[in-house]
């Protein structure tokens, strides 16, 4: 463990000293819990007041998501959306009961560098109250909207401690649209702050041409033949890290409705949605999985921080 001299940590610091972990051998299954409408960085893009307009499906695709956990075993990792906790408490109930991680991604969906430290504070805290009230027990993972922790947003780390966080999945360690942490700790790492230690456990990265590619979520994991999917997170597991894998509701349901945006962000965001759910219960079956708790506990009781 390293203590960080300055109280208000530098994310560029973060990078360059933060220490690592060892091999954890198995996976992590996230699924950030939020609606169709929650695309980011769009021109047209709705207000959080409007968002109780819209029809919704975040609540039909995550229970169909449930169903697949439940025929496989396995227990994820669930970043609820606040605003989506507040809406469908009944999910947060229905994941809880499964044996599921409840974890946050805020309540508003803002990029985090587009936010102050003030308002990220009181954005992260109040989903953590709403949520901790739904579950019934304390929420102390995190992840970041569009992983958007840069260089910019140097006390990330500090409020996430301060409003009672133990853990984060936001670190995205390469060049990206939303954020990213250039030449980031591809290992899960603990990173000190003022108001206590956050674990960090960076989106998993697998190089392709020389470039960090996340081929465990997102546009990535839509596109990518199932084949490379699964060569390049045994690779990953090989280089000693946990792969953390990342869906969302929608991605499975591929009648769901579409926002407008430019072609290749329509791409991006919508391509091969049809092949979502196959690929989910393939990786299911094809690797083991633990969740954050489980590995923060394993290492508080060997001792390595
Ligand atoms: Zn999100």
């Amino acid at each position: 463990m390293i203590t960080l001299e300055k109280p208000m940590l530098d994310a560029r610091e973060y990078q360059s000293r933060a220490p690592t972990h060892g091999n954890e051998g198995k996976c992590i299954f996230t699924v950030d819990v939020e609606d169709w409408f929650h695309i980011l960085a769009l021109p047209r893009m709705p207000d959080v007041s409007e968002w109780n307009t819209l029809p919704s499906c975040v609540s039909r695709n995550f229970h169909a998501m449930l169903e697949i956990f439940r025929d496989r075993q396995v227990q994820v990792t669930c970043f609820f959306l606040g605003w989506v906790a507040e809406r469908f408490p009944e999910l947060v109930k229905a994941a809880v009961e499964q044996g599921h991680e409840i974890a946050s991604h805020g309540y508003s969906h803002t990029l985090v560098y587009q936010m102050t430290p003030a308002q990220f504070l009181a954005d992260i805290s109040k989903s953590k109250r709403i949520i901790e009230d739904i579950a019934g027990m304390p929420v102390i993972g995190y992840r970041a909207p569009g992983f958007s922790v840069t260089q910019d947003t140097p006390w990330f780390f500090e409020q996430l401690a301060q409003a009672g966080y133990r853990f984060d999945s936001s670190v995205f360690p390469g060049p990206r649209q939303h954020g990213g942490l250039i030449a980031g700790n591809r290992h899960p790492s603990s990173v000190e702050t003022a108001h206590g230690r956050i674990e960090e456990f960076p989106i998993s990265v697998a190089s392709m041409l020389g470039r960090p590619t996340c081929f465990f979520g997102g546009g990535y994991l839509r596109l990518a033949p199932y084949g490379l999917i699964k060569r390049m997170s045994k690779r990953v597991l090989g280089e000693g890290r946990p792969v953390i894998f990342y869906v969302h509701p929608r991605e499975i349901d591929p009648a769901h409705p579409r926002m407008a945006m430019n072609p290749v962000r329509r791409f991006k965001s919508y391509v091969n949605l049809d092949t979502t759910r196959r690929k989910i219960e393939q990786l299911l079956k094809d690797f083991s999985f633990t969740t954050f708790n489980a590995l923060l506990s394993q290492r508080e009781s060997s001792g390595v921080h």
